[in-house]
């Protein structure tokens, strides 16, 4: 796919950088990611890949904004109150990058409609989505990238069970709903570190897009925004995983 002037203008930092190039761009517009969440993780996560070039991106959302939602979705303001979330994000990825095509899917995830991405990105804040989207990904052998934030805490992961035998799933870190499960919604969570989440899914999505560098696959990387303090945990396949065993 080659570059006009002007997205080569666009797109020089990438360009500049070896590892992405202008093969790696046009790899970016060549493809296609599905976004599930316009809130607080999948709104940085979106504007970064609308903003590297990402041909396609798909969001799904069946929220709408509310005031509480402002001091983390950055993507909305105040005068978006009541409206779609995943209406108001694609304007704003149209707004930033026209070349980028969006697709709106204003409704929860549900394999009735399956996803178009080569990635899926979750971004959502329940784990009926998550464990639904991961064996979306894992029986479709696409990538997971993986996200969540609460309290002072943040975690990024890849999972690409349906790719390779070594590569965990979701359920096989998660097997089940666990009990102490809380939402931002009861517990909080600063709104800063969403944003960090969001930038972390983003970078994993371009990186396997161009394939370059190492993903977090099988790898958890836990972000600690009160001390500063990051940590990559190794996970491992679980061969009684009720999604992927094998
Ligand atoms: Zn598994």
């Amino acid at each position: 796919m080659s570059l006009t002037p002007d997205q080569i203008d666009r797109h020089k930092r990438h360009i500049l950088l070896k590892e992405i190039g202008g093969p790696g761009v046009s790899r970016l517009r060549g493809a296609k990611v599905s976004i599930i969440g316009a809130g607080a993780l999948g709104g940085p996560c979106a504007l970064y890949l609308a903003a590297a070039g990402v041909g396609e991106i798909e969001i799904w959302d069946d929220d709408t904004v509310d005031r509480s939602n402002l001091q983390r979705q950055i993507q909305f303001r105040d005068a978006d109150l009541g409206r779609s979330k995943a209406e108001l994000l694609s304007e704003r990825l149209v707004a930033l990058n026209p070349d980028v095509r969006t697709i709106v899917r204003q409704a929860r995830f549900s394999e009735a409609e399956t996803a178009h991405g080569d990635v899926l990105i979750d971004a959502t804040d329940n784990f009926e989505t998550r464990f639904l989207l991961n064996r979306v990904a894992h029986e479709s052998g696409r990538y997971l990238v993986s996200g969540a934030a609460s309290r002072w805490s943040g975690q990024v992961a890849v999972y690409a069970s349906g790719k390779s035998q070594d590569a965990p799933c979701y359920q096989c870190f998660v097997p089940e709903m666990p009990p102490e499960a809380e939402a931002c919604d009861d517990v909080g969570v600063v709104g800063a570190l969403t944003g960090m989440v969001g930038a972390a899914m983003a970078l994993e999505a371009v990186k396997l897009i161009v394939d370059t560098g190492n993903a977090l696959i099988g790898r958890l990387l836990i972000i600690d925004g009160l001390t500063g303090e990051n940590r990559v945990l190794k996970l491992r396949p679980n061969p009684d995983c009720s999604v992927c065993g094998r």
